[in-house]
């Protein structure tokens, strides 16, 4: 690591790298204690400058990273210090810094409840909780594509610049900020939706907010300081669909099965 500082010609991000270490080190942490990952799942990264970012190494557990193990590339996926291989997904996190020059942080986890979505093929698109509104607006779900390969990134792209939080179908969760702090947040909001969003489709299903709630929500994000794309895309409100109760759903399951879609499907 003190061979990876001698490196660094800016003063400011000398400074910054050692924290940025020990940051990704205790996120990786919260991580795996939450069970958003298990075994070596998952990956972190960080900005470092505008071409450089520091990112968890293949095949570690993120409970147990040390500062030394986070490697630094290039926006092209190049080590340029540290030892072995990045994580595998490292092209993901590579896209969002490049098509957001905004974000300086990307969580990818595994979160049980809202992979569990990614994994039947829904999205979590509904304006359900308030502050899920003004965090995130929607999370769409990105169409499948291998795991570590470009084939994801492709599914992804048009979202990242939308999104600051995306559910990968069959995979995960990844979520973006301008501190690690923030994307981690985001990824335990996305896991907790999920959570209450299950819950309340036990129970007949959510009332969703009206367009107008949404809008009130949506003008408070200064207030609360939160920063969405600009083109950030908005939750479907109770206009917007008409959402059907357990009873119907099933009965509609029964009698047209052709044309029943999961609600939050694409
Ligand atoms: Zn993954």
């Amino acid at each position: 690591m003190g061979k990876c500082l001698t490196l660094v010609s800016e003063a400011t991000h000398g400074a910054r790298e050692p924290e940025l270490r020990r940051q990704i080190c205790r996120t990786g942490r919260r991580m795996y204690k939450r069970g958003l990952v298990v075994a070596c799942e998952g990956n972190l990264s960080a900005r470092l400058d505008s071409n450089r970012i520091l990112v968890t190494p293949a095949g570690a557990c993120k409970g147990r990273l040390a500062t030394g193990d986070i490697l630094i590339t290039d926006l092209n996926g190049t080590v340029l210090c540290g030892t072995g291989p990045p994580s595998s997904e490292i092209q993901m996190h590579i896209l969002f810094y490049r098509l957001r020059p905004d974000v300086r942080a990307v969580c990818h986890a595994h979160p049980p409840t809202a992979t569990g979505f990614a994994a039947a093929g829904r999205a979590l698109e509904e304006a359900v909780l308030p502050e899920v509104v003004v965090s995130l607006g929607k999370i769409p779900l990105a169409p499948y594509g291998t795991p570590g390969t470009w084939e994801l990134c492709a599914g992804l792209e048009s979202l990242v610049t939308k999104h600051n939080a995306i559910l990968l179908e069959n995979h995960g969760v990844v979520t973006c900020g301008q501190s690690l702090e923030t994307a981690y947040e985001r990824l335990e909001t996305v896991e907790q939706f999920a959570r209450i969003l299950l819950i309340a489709e036990s129970l007949g299903g959510p009332r969703l907010l009206s367009a107008a709630q949404v809008q009130k929500l949506v003008a408070a994000r200064a207030r609360y300081g939160v920063s969405c794309p600009g083109d950030a895309e908005l939750p479907l409100t109770s206009e917007a669909r008409i959402v059907l109760t357990r009873p119907e759903r099933t009965s509609a399951h029964q009698e047209e099965p052709r044309d029943r879609e999961p609600r939050c499907k694409r």
